[in-house]
């Protein structure tokens, strides 16, 4: 019985993303964002110097975040607030692993129309519904929290056409975390081929981009790049569920790159905040209904 009125009070708390934007409200920390603008001052240096994983470098005098080193926490945005500072949006998965070093606008556009044209062809056939088969190749477990989470009421994948699978016979996606551990290099490596095509892999996490905090060592292969190709990564540490669903997406043509607002649409949650101007990388809003037949990166 409680059950029942508290379901009526709250009413419907599944997001309608990718259909209308939503996301977690303007304090939450989605990206890291460098201010173009700004110059190479000692204060920068020595915030560039304090990140534990060198996500920051000075390149042709501009400051650069690597997003798939980055782990968000905040240490640089504490020493030098004037010219890094945290945006709300999750939509930052990318195609290709040099997407992910943003300076204002890093990536060759002509490569990644190249590699984004070869995954709509591959990812054609996969639109209507996806089977993922999740690996965790060394992962803290943080990952894996954000994955159950989709699909919980508030997510709901299941909406969209998209199901978790035990088997790689039936999957479409695989969805890695992780640092690429030495010792689940072979089983990654396996899983990845039991797969039948068309076959599409995410790298779900700093962890699996990098190797995060750890990097590459004797256990580590620094992320799972060198195992499995990898088609669509998934900056953050751990990626948000909106991160992670936009990612999956992005894999199979149902959204663009970049773009969503953080606002977040569910009741009692609701808080729009425009995003800076001039800021971000990977330019406007992008997002269309599940099924409609787009290419990528034309959504
Ligand atoms: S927020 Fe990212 S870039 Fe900044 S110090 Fe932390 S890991 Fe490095």
């Amino acid at each position: 019985m409680p059950w029942i009125t508290r379901g009526l009070s709250e009413g419907i708390v599944t997001t309608r993303y990718p259909r209308r934007p939503d996301g977690y409200g303007p304090d939450f920390h989605g990206t890291l964002l460098v201010d173009p603008g700004r110059g190479v001052d000692r204060a920068t240096e020595r915030a560039i110097g304090e990140c534990p994983t060198g996500a920051l470098s000075v390149v042709d005098g501009q400051v650069e975040v690597d997003r798939g080193r980055c782990v968000l926490c905040g240490r640089c945005a504490t020493l030098q607030p004037e010219v890094f500072r945290f945006d709300p949006s999750f939509d930052h998965s990318t195609i290709g692993r040099s997407a992910l070093h943003v300076r204002g606008g890093a990536e060759d556009e002509e490569t990644l129309a190249w590699i984004r044209s070869g995954l709509a062809r591959r990812t054609k056939a996969l639109r209507r519904s996806v089977h993922i088969r999740h690996v965790d190749a060394g992962s803290d477990g943080s990952e894996e929290w954000e994955i159950a989470a989709l699909t919980n009421p508030v997510y709901d994948v299941g909406r969209l056409g998209i199901f978790f699978t035990a088997s790689p016979h039936h999957a479409d996606i695989l969805l890695a975390t992780g640092v690429g551990t030495v010792g689940m290099a072979t089983p990654l490596r396996t899983t990845y081929e039991a797969m039948p095509h068309p076959k599409v892999v995410i790298a779900a996490g700093v962890d699996a981009a990098s190797g995060g905090m750890v990097g590459p060592g004797y256990a580590s292969r620094g992320g799972i790049g060198d195992v499995v190709p990898v088609d669509v990564y998934v900056p953050g540490s751990p990626p948000s569920p909106f991160g992670l669903l936009h990612g999956i997406l992005l894999a199979v043509g149902l959204v663009g790159t970049a773009g969503n607002r953080g606002t977040t649409g569910r009741p009692g949650g609701r808080a729009d905040r425009p995003r800076p101007q001039g800021t971000h990388p990977q330019g406007p809003a992008s997002a269309v209904e599940p099924g409609d037949r787009t290419e990528a990166g034309e959504a």
